[in-house]
């Protein structure tokens, strides 16, 4: 069986603020896949986030997580807002919910690309000498080691001394599968791979590097080249059309991914996957809620649409799909339309007006 012909369920979680906004126009992609192109996606929705602590008394329902177990995929709209922001932080959606599900599924990757197209430098904070050329680059980041997670992790106060302590932990383990993956993507890109560490310095990066070293290996046609950390950020804003896959440690590449998102104007058009080794992941837009223009009609709905590529392409396995969907969100862009956060102020359509336009490309294909 093709996987054309596969039936595939979609866990929905449109969550909070502009989440909700968004995933409609993410489900219209999903009609057209499933009428023009005999998909057979099936989705279900739940709640999540604040939506579900009004509801339910809290962020994340038993029936969510069972749907999710029990679907082939997730797509996140967003989570959490003002109304929950002085909850405790345990009880706060995105911990109580998000990063319980990131844990419970074992999600140890993230794969965030950020894309400017050569003829909308002009969207870029960029200098233009710099932003003319475009840039293409895929953040690998790690999900689940590095100093987020190493024990002890605390605040001590004892007689006369009163600190804190985080840990910086790394298993060889951990660093091949991400390595691997890495250049298994640049393989399918630009063969170029930049590790970015700070080896001059951390014993946890020292065996990164040299771990990554060995993988390569194995991947002669693929160019890998290490920074460290601080020399990268400057590398990454001086010339990111130079680069193509950044893999990085969890620290790192939770800064270095919002630096690349930026750089193409705006966070409403940058998604992500984080994806567990059985390739089941959850697919969401880099951005969080956005209160400040919830109902307002106006959330740029591509992070969400291509959010669903990545889901396509990394949990369905249906790469070409992916592509043409990616192909018709660039289209619509060069046909001029613009959503409010990259319009500068100028004409605009809103959510649902983008939402039908990138549908109007898909078709024509
Ligand atoms: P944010 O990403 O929600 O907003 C930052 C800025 O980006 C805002 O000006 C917003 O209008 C803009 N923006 C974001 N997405 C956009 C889109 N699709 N179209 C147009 N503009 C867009 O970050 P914040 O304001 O710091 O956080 C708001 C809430 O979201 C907080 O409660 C935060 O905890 C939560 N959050 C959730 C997630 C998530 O669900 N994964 C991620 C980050 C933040």
């Amino acid at each position: 069986m093709n996987n054309l012909q596969k039936k595939y369920k979609i866990a929905v979680l449109p969550g909070d603020g502009i989440g909700p906004e968004v995933m409609q126009e993410a489900y219209k992609i999903i009609k057209i896949l499933n009428k023009k192109f005999n998909t057979k996606i099936y989705t279900k929705e739940y709640d999540i986030g604040g939506i579900a602590i009004d509801k339910y008394g809290k962020s994340l329902p038993k029936k969510t997580l069972v749907g999710c177990e029990k679907s082939d995929a997730i797509l996140l709209g967003s989570i959490g807002g003002p109304k929950w922001d002085n909850l405790p932080s345990n009880k706060r959606p995105e911990v109580s919910s998000l990063l319980f599900i990131r844990k419970y599924f074992k999600f140890f990757i993230n794969l965030r690309p950020s894309i400017l197209i050569n003829k909308l430098h002009n969207l870029s904070p960029l200098n233009k000498k710099i932003s003319k050329k475009g840039f293409n680059i895929l953040c690998i980041r790690d999900l689940t080691g590095g100093i987020y997670f190493g024990k002890p992790s605390k605040e001590v106060k004892e007689k006369n001394k009163h600190y804190a302590i985080d840990t910086t932990i790394y298993h060889t383990y951990e660093i091949k599968r991400i390595a691997k993956i890495a250049f298994e993507e640049a393989m399918n890109r630009k063969y170029k791979v930049l590790s970015i560490d700070k080896s001059n310095v951390l014993q946890t990066s020292k065996l990164w590097r040299k771990t990554v070293n060995k993988i390569s290996i194995n991947y002669p046609k693929v160019k890998l080249s290490h920074l460290y950390f601080d020399n990268a950020v400057m590398q990454i804003i001086k010339n990111p059309n130079k680069f193509d896959v950044i893999l990085c440690p969890n620290l790192i590449g939770d800064i270095i991914s919002d630096q690349c998102g930026i750089l193409t104007g705006s966070i409403g058009m940058i998604p992500s996957a984080s994806i567990n080794e059985k390739k089941f992941g959850l697919y969401e837009p880099a951005g969080g809620s956005a209160p400040d223009i919830q109902g307002k009609k106006i959330a740029n709905p591509i992070a969400q649409i291509l959010s669903l590529s990545m889901l396509i392409k990394y949990s369905f396995n249906m790469n070409n799909l992916s592509n043409l969907i990616n192909l018709a969100v660039k289209k619509t862009l060069l046909k001029g339309y613009k959503t409010y956060d990259i319009s500068n102020g100028k004409k605009f359509l809103s959510t649902k007006e983008m939402g039908n336009e990138i549908v109007k490309s898909l078709i024509e294909g």
